[in-house]
């Protein structure tokens, strides 16, 4: 039987070389090559030991000299034989001294010699084309060089490591074989057969969903991990925002007035709070508004807190009632942001309960804290609170987290699709839509890991049945 397998149109018959350290003087800089020349070019110009006849993982001392026999470095060459190297393919890693000079002299000298220039990541990308790893995998490896904060280099770390996609691929590939004999079914026209057992489709269908809903909510905790919390500070004018978000970074940024309003653009400041990058927008006063500049702030706020992941709301509690903060609490609809309530100016009335402006629905103890922005009360207790607010998903602690957008795109797309199917399924339309609808989840499923649907549908239908042998 035959096996068609994807391949991609991708050049991996030439040598590529790129600098692999920074750019800019260091004790040294690498120089990194890979192709199927990279070991033979390198010995042509390597002063040292027959590189031809050295074994992979071995490293070696010697000059590096020009046409002209000028010694350009004195430099270590690192020797990777395929497939035992990160591209899988012949690998040698030059180091040599971190000047620029050197370094572009080196470069120079091997693209003279045929050797090509590197494209951004095409490293990785060969890495990702020989089999390495997979898609998810290989952006991992991007995600990991970025990361710069603990957290977001364990999600990283994570995913580099397998994270999602393993899973993906098996679901995936019973979904494969549930296709197939759908496909099956259609090759025998009028005879009405079912291969597929439809109550088994329909389990898996729903089984794959419930995975791909766990990954697509973890999206929202990775993308604050990865990006920073949009926190907005909302509240009615003189409430305390700019104190409060000054007690926050600990600094005078934002313009503290009494006149009510004076906040009139938002500020952005960030702060991070045990690895968690809180990015504050600080609104002008969300109370209906007198004149028109104004008006452009509440809007403004309004957006601001849709945006935002967590909104905290500021009351000054010696002018405002525990309706008035219900009211405004309904009115903004702050209910879908995780939304924190912040009793403040307690200095001015020490002896308010918080428990009173606890309303049954819409804010309960957990979304309370009390603080003097002005006298810097309360504001570490504040910080924890923040921190909780995000980290404290007890359903998403042990799970892989997505953290990039185009796996978030692909894993709704299959989700959707496969409510299509389910729907399908249901209502009893006739194999082929069934087989439309799921050869679509599979291509969902297979762009996260960049497996391409078709091919392996074919695949699995001529290596398993061999029809019209
Ligand atoms: P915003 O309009 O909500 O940004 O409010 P501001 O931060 O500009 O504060 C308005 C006024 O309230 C200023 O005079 C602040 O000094 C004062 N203020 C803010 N927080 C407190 C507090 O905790 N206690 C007291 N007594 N005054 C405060």
């Amino acid at each position: 039987c035959c096996s068609i397998r994807y391949i991609m149109t991708h050049d991996l018959t030439d040598t590529i070389i790129a600098l692999s350290t920074p750019p800019g003087a260091g004790a040294i800089g690498v120089i990194r090559l890979s192709g199927p020349k990279a070991i033979e070019v390198v010995d042509k110009v390597f002063h040292g030991k027959d590189l031809s006849q050295v074994e992979g993982y071995t490293v070696h001392f010697g000059k590096i000299k020009d046409e002209e026999g000028k010694v350009l470095d004195e430099v270590l060459v690192t020797i990777f034989r395929r497939p035992r190297s990160y591209t899988k393919e012949n690998v040698v890693e030059i180091s040599c001294h971190g000047s620029n000079y050197i370094i572009e002299q080196i470069i120079h000298l091997f693209l003279r010699k045929g050797v090509r220039s590197a494209n951004r990541g095409e490293f990785t990308l060969r890495a990702f084309l020989n089999g390495q790893m997979d898609l998810s995998q290989a952006e991992a490896v991007a995600d990991l060089i970025a990361s710069d904060s603990a957290s977001s280099h364990d999600i990283a770390m994570k995913q580099m490591r397998g994270g999602f996609s393993d899973e993906i691929k098996e679901l995936r590939q019973e979904l494969i074989d549930f296709a197939a004999l759908i496909e099956l079914e259609l090759d025998f026209g009028e005879e009405d057969v079912e291969f597929a057992d439809r109550e088994r489709l329909e389990k898996l269908v729903e089984k794959i969903q419930v995975v791909l809903k766990k990954l697509i909510d973890s999206f929202h905790l990775g993308n604050v991990i990865k990006n920073g919390v949009a926190t907005v500070i909302a509240g009615r004018p003189n409430a305390g925002k700019s104190t409060l978000l000054n007690a926050l970074l600990n600094e005078e940024r934002a313009i503290v007035s009494d006149i009510a309003g004076t906040t009139r653009d938002t500020i952005e400041e960030s702060l991070n709070i045990d690895g968690i990058n809180f990015r504050f927008v600080d609104t002008a006063g969300i109370r209906k508004a007198q004149d028109s500049i104004e008006s452009i702030g509440v809007d403004k706020a309004m957006s601001e807190i849709q945006k935002s992941t967590v909104a905290l709301h500021v009351v000054d509690i010696s002018d405002t009632t525990p309706e008035m903060v219900w009211s405004d609490i309904d009115t903004f609809k702050i209910i879908g942001t995780r939304f924190v309530i912040i009793l403040n100016k307690m200095d001015l009335n020490p002896y308010t309960k918080p428990e009173e402006y606890y309303k049954e629905g819409l804010i309960s103890a957990k979304n309370i804290i009390t603080t003097s922005a002005l006298n810097k009360m309360n504001i570490e207790a504040l910080k924890e609170h923040l921190y909780h607010t995000v980290i404290d998903h007890p359903e998403l602690m042990d799970q892989t987290i997505v953290s990039n957008t185009r796996h978030y795109d692909a894993l709704h797309k299959s989700y959707e699709s496969l409510a299509a199917v389910l729907h399908g399924l249901q209502s009893g339309i006739t194999g082929d839509f069934v087989a439309m609808d799921i050869r679509q989840a599979l291509h969902f499923l297979g762009e996260i890991t960049g497996e391409i649907h078709t091919d392996d549908l074919l695949e699995s239908i001529f290596t398993r049945f061999c029809i019209g042998k």
